[in-house]
Parts: C-alpha cells; sequence; structure tokens
C-alpha cells in the first residue's frame, strides 16, 4: 500500500516508521525541516505521576499504561541516543500534600512506582537540587524525557534506511479528490503525489491540512514558552526530570536545563507561560543554586495542538483513506499513535480503544468544535 504522512514531527515520524517497518510504500513529507516543529519546544516527558491518577476515558487510559513498553521496544529496535529514563522528582508544598497524597494512593493502585520521600532525602539523590524543607517530594523512578528532534532524527534514518521517502522543504499546499476518495497530495514545488492513503500528522496546522481535504477538524492551539538555562559545569547538573508547583525543568542535549514555568500547580490547565525569564531564573536558582546569577541561554515557543474532547485517532467515515494522528502528549503518545495507524490502515483492523477519539465527533457533536488553527501561527 502506497502512504504519504504529512508532517515530520514525533507524530508522524513514529507513524511512517511503523508503516514501513510493517510493509507500507511510505513516503514522508515535512514543510520544513523534520522534528523542528512543536516537537523541538516541548518538555518532552514520559511521566505517569500524576497523569495516571486523573479521570480518563477507558480506552485511552489503558492505552498509557502500554506507553513505557513501547518506548523500551522503540530503543530496542531504533538506534540513537533519545530516550533518557532518569528518574524524576517532584516538589509539593504543604498546602497541596492532602490532594497529592490522594493522587499518589490513585496512582499506586493502578501499577505507578511513584514514592513519597523527604526533601532530606531528595537532596541526598539530587545534591545540587535544594527543595524547601517543608512538603513532600515524590520520586517516580521508571519516568524520564525524550530528545524530541533526537528521536525524530533517529526515527527517520531508520525509515531511509527501510526504503521510505523523506522530503524536507516539502510543503502540501493542495489536497486532490476522485469523486470517493482522496488522491494525491500536491507540494508547493509544484509535484503531485499520488497515493492509496494519507496521514494527516501535521500537528498543529492540522486543522490546515484537514481543510484542503474538505474537513472540518478542530484543534486548540496553546503556546507553551521553554526557557533553556546555561550549560552547567561538570558534575553540577541535575540527572533527573525537576517539577516544583510552579515550574518543571528537565536536563537538555545542551547541557543545561529545559524549563517550563507555568506559574501554578501541575494539576490545573496549560495556558500561562512566564513574562520574566529573569525573575524565573532567580526563583529556579534558589532550588538550583548552580544557577544563580545567570541568564537564560534560549527560549523557544511550541505550540501545543490540543483536540477538544481529546486525542484524533481515525479517518472520516466518507473519507476512510486519509487518517488523522493529532494529538497532545505526542512525544509520549509517538510510538502508540504508529502502532495504531498501522494496525488499522494496514491490517484493516478496528482499535476499541480509540472509540472515543474518531474524528466524526466534530461532527456528530459539532459544540465540541474549538478554535481554529487560524488563529495561531507557529515561531
Ligand atoms: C511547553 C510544552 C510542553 C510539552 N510537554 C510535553 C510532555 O511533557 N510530554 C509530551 O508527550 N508532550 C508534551 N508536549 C506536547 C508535544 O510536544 C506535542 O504534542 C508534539 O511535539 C506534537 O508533535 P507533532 O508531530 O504532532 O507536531 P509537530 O512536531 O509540530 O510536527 C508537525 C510537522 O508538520 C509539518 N507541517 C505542517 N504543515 C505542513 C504542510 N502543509 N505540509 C507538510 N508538512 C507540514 C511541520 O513542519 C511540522 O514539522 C508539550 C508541548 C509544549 C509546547
Amino acid at each position: 500500500m502506497k502512504i504519504v504522512v504529512i508532517g515530520a514531527g514525533s507524530v508522524g515520524s513514529h507513524v511512517a516508521y511503523r508503516l514501513q517497518e510493517q510493509g507500507a510504500e511510505v513516503t514522508l513529507l515535512d514543510a520544513s525541516a523534520p522534528g523542528m516543529g512543536t516537537t523541538s519546544s516541548s518538555i518532552a516527558m514520559l511521566n505517569d505521576f500524576p497523569q495516571r491518577a486523573w479521570p480518563e476515558e477507558a480506552g485511552k487510559a489503558k492505552l498509557r499504561t502500554e506507553i513505557h513498553d513501547l518506548f523500551h521496544q522503540l530503543a530496542e529496535e531504533v538506534p540513537g541516543d533519545y530516550l533518557h529514563l532518569s528518574g524524576s522528582l517532584m516538589w509539593v508544598s504543604e498546602a497541596e500534600e492532602k490532594e497529592f497524597r490522594d493522587l499518589a494512593e490513585v496512582a499506586t493502585s493502578r501499577g505507578v512506582e511513584v514514592e513519597a520521600i523527604t526533601p532530606a532525602r531528595a537532596r541526598e539523590l539530587e545534591p545540587g537540587v535544594v527543595f524547601a524543607e517543608s512538603g513532600t517530594v515524590y520520586l517516580e523512578n521508571n519516568s524520564g524525557w525524550v530528545d524530541g528532534p533526537g528521536i525524530v532524527r533517529a526515527l527517520n534514518a531508520r525509515f531511509v534506511e527501510l526504503g521510505g521517502t523523506l522530503l524536507q522543504g516539502a510543503r502540501v499546499v493542495a489536497i486532490g479528490r476522485t469523486d470517493d476518495r482522496i488522491a494525491s497530495v500536491t507540494l508547493d514545488s509544484g509535484e503531485r503525489i499520488d497515493a492509496d492513503a494519507f496521514v494527516n500528522a501535521a500537528g498543529s496546522w492540522g486543522s490546515h491540512i484537514a481543510q484542503m481535504a474538505g474537513q472540518a477538524i478542530a484543534l486548540d492551539l496553546i503556546p507553551g514558552v521553554i526557557v533553556y538555562t546555561q550549560p552547567f559545569e561538570a558534575g553540577q547538573a541535575p540527572q533527573r526530570i525537576i517539577n516544583t508547583p510552579a515550574w518543571c525543568g528537565r536536563p537538555d542535549p545542551s547541557g543545561g536545563l529545559a524549563i517550563h514555568w507555568r506559574g501554578h500547580s501541575q494539576t490545573a490547565r496549560h495556558g500561562e507561560n512566564i513574562d520574566d525569564p529573569a525573575q524565573m531564573m532567580a526563583d529556579v536558582a534558589a532550588v538550583i543554586p548552580a544557577l544563580a546569577d545567570t541568564l537564560p541561554a534560549r527560549q523557544s515557543v511550541g505550540i501545543r495542538p490540543i483536540p477538544p474532547g481529546g486525542p484524533i485517532l481515525g479517518a472520516l467515515p466518507w473519507a476512510p483513506n486519509f487518517y488523522h494522528t493529532l494529538s497532545h502528549g505526542g512525544i509520549g503518545w509517538g510510538p502508540m499513535w504508529g502502532w495504531m495507524v498501522a494496525r488499522e490502515l494496514l491490517r484493516g483492523e478496528r482499535v476499541e480503544e480509540l472509540s472515543a477519539m474518531r474524528p466524526e465527533r466534530f461532527y456528530l457533536n459539532p459544540s465540541q468544535v474549538g478554535r481554529h488553527a487560524d488563529d495561531a501561527e507557529q515561531q
């Protein structure tokens, strides 16, 4: 089967790799450089706490329990230094202790290995991190982070080795149809590519791609600022993800930390960003003293593609060869979406766990339709 995958971020690169590996003849297209969309500007954590304690639709909750296994399997299949299961430390203030104790109990009952430790014990594990003496620290050893551009490079390299075609700087500008099927994409170069099936993995541009095929697919687009610290001196960098009520930092391949400052607890919704990076650095340095009196090295903005009502997986019933794969958490979900698309498009299965994720919900229940992609541009 000939398949075109539109978008070579985390999601499209996993999907293209898995489809090619499972026997399809795949062309993967990206308007600019692969992995340089939202995937390059992400905290990219793989953590189960507190996420797996939150209420979630059953199919998605079940799939979530398999994410770590899929990453372990992928690390065996696709060589590269992209998976960093270094663990995480989450400090919770006294004000939130009760809430997080309850969440930890639920998470543990669902198989998550999370342990409450004292700030002093956390200091033994991460000597460069000084949490306040009050409160509780949650240690999750199995969590970690993914190098977003790194995993895209690794997947794309293996994809090409397997015979896949990767076209960079290849922007889809039109989608052609015959009477009852999507038949081709046209690139900004004028080239037309025909295929049996198409996958929309264009992340925060996903509504635009859908619109070219005459489909209305909604996304909330929520920008998130990442601030990168200066590289640490040898031996001073925290090894784990460091999470506090106001910010979260992970080790970055540049040798510093990549920090997302949300200014409020992790149980709150997305949508706030730091407006004063210098003040932020002062607050971060109160926890990580090696960063005292340093300025940010750089900042970036990632646009989160957040479909109202959860991930979008599947094709509209009246356009079965045009498959959408759009979700938030696209770093963690990447390997899963790769497998799901392969099972449904190549093997003709209908995966039960995806039933709440179908795109026709926007037609059956239009009140769920949110803002469209035209509202934001990616930096
Ligand atoms: C601050 C922040 C923190 C986050 N934290 C996490 C986290 O901890 N864990 C997690 O799993 N996720 C996290 N995310 C979300 C995650 O980063 C995204 O879900 C993921 O990167 C989206 O990947 P994608 O492949 O769908 O999109 P993208 O990486 O944006 O890729 C889409 C690609 O499509 C291409 N494209 C667009 N239009 C066209 C066209 N017309 N023709 C051809 N190509 C096109 C673009 O060039 C781009 O490369 C976070 C995001 C942000 C912003």
